[in-house]
């Protein structure tokens, strides 16, 4: 390790053959997120097969180019888990057995009643010589802290919710009080919801090259129905967050998310809970993304009562009683289907307010005047009080799902926002 790395800057491994096939990799999304959020750099992401050979190279060029090292996925107990090998090979370590994490892992099993614990779980008891077990509260698999070479190695499991549980348990604190104090930068993500990315590059224009003069740094991150806008400051300056917070707010209205990297959800969830509401949705051509994204918020128990997925005209009739005679006469994907079917949850769902998404997805069921993309959305405030948005969105049948989604979610805000103070 000759080479002097970056001061506290983070190399990230994930560990996954899947990764580089099918699944998304978004333990980086994670990590970086919460990791730029305290001033830590992430200056590398290395993406890496299931071969130990590999593994061992794409940890050893992190180690010489950051100050610590997070490594996920790998420590499962099957033939194709193989980083807490490598990690041992690569540092010239033992794999010792661990009486303590086998009893753990026992208990995990009995936990889901399973009486009969696979021996090859025994290899998720074996601890790398001199590392500190880190324990999982969710999963089989502990993660494991090492020093090594004058920096600090991080082994971490692969699935998300455990990965993001135990790098906020364990890493965040760790580096914190080892480095924390010296970070002299400080970073926040602003969010806007349903502006294209080009809009709101041009409008913040000026915002964006004052925060630059000033020593800042400004990224644009354009997500599905949302722009997200990453600035770092150096610590001496960290009141302009404040400005531009004011500023972005004035720029964009009701558009405006909020900061800390905000999701359109959790500024939902906020609304919906200052206001004590509850909200129930009907999704036809989302078939229950609305729900499902609203329920990934731990809490939302509180403020949302569910989602009737009403996808054929039968199930809209039976469930929301949308009537025979307005599906006949405007069909499905309209806004007075929209309007009853945003009442019926609201009724049905025993809700204060409610939305309704009905759209063509495509690839097939487009008219002339119903195109692919077409989604009517209504919001229920009461019996009487409607509010009803026409979209039209593009790309693949699941893009236009999400948009449609997130969309609705967002439409719901504005309303609650415009009407509900
Ligand atoms: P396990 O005990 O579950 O096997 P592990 O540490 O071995 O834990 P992996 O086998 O690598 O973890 O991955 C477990 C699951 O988590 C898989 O479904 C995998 O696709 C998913 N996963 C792993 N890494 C990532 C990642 N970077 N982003 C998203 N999903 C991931």
């Amino acid at each position: 390790m000759n080479k002097k790395a970056n001061a506290y800057s983070v190399g990230i491994v994930c560990v996954g053959s899947e990764l580089l096939f099918h699944t998304l990799n978004t333990n980086i999304h994670i990590a970086t997120r919460l990791l730029e959020m305290r001033g830590f750099e992430v200056n590398f992401n290395v993406v890496v097969c299931d071969k130990s050979e590999e593994i061992k190279k794409a940890i050893n060029f992190c180690l010489e180019n950051s100050e610590i090292v997070v490594v996920s996925g790998g420590l499962g107990p099957t033939f194709d888990d193989v980083t807490r090998e490598s990690v041992a090979e690569l540092t010239g370590r033992n794999l010792v057995f661990s009486e303590e994490i086998w009893r753990e892992i026992q208990e995990r099993f009995k936990e889901r009643r399973i009486v009969n614990v696979p021996e090859l779980n025994k290899k998720q008891a074996m601890i790398i010589e001199g590392g500190v077990i880190l324990s999982n509260k969710s999963g089989t698999a502990p993660g494991i802290r090492l020093e090594y070479m004058g920096r600090i190695i991080f082994l971490l499991p692969g699935p998300p919710r455990e990965f993001e549980e135990m790098l906020t348990n364990y890493v965040l604190p760790d580096i914190e009080k080892n480095y924390g104090i010296a970070q002299n930068t400080v970073c926040n993500g602003f969010g806007i919801a349903g502006e294209p990315e080009a809009v709101v590059d041009e409008k913040t224009k000026n915002l964006r090259e004052r925060i630059i003069s000033l020593g800042g740094q400004w990224t644009i991150l354009a997500l599905p129905y949302l722009i997200e806008l990453w600035l770092k400051l150096p610590k001496t300056k960290q009141f302009l967050f404040a400005e531009v917070e004011s500023s972005l707010r004035e720029i964009f209205e009701d558009s405006f998310l909020g900061t800390n990297g905000i999701s359109i959800q959790e500024a939902l969830m906020i609304m919906l809970k200052e206001r004590k509401l509850v909200c129930a949705f009907a999704e036809s051509c989302t078939g229950g993304l609305a729900g499902h994204l609203i329920t990934e918020i731990p809490g939302s128990s509180e403020c949302f009562n569910g989602s009737f997925v009403v996808y054929s005209n039968r199930l809209k009739k039976k469930i929301l009683k949308v009537p025979k005679t307005v599906l006949r006469k405007f069909g499905a994907v309209s806004e007075e289907v929209a309007i009853a079917m945003a009442k019926g949850a609201r009724k049905y769902g025993k809700a204060d307010i409610s939305l309704s998404i009905t759209g063509i997805a495509g690839p097939s069921g487009a008219t002339e005047e119903k195109p692919i993309g077409l989604v009517w959305m209504a919001v229920a405030i009461s019996n009487h009080f409607f509010e009803t948005r026409k979209f039209y969105f593009s790309g693949s049948r699941s893009a236009i799902k999400l948009r449609a989604a997130l969309a609705g979610i967002d439409f719901l805000r504005r309303v609650i926002m415009r009407n509900l103070s």
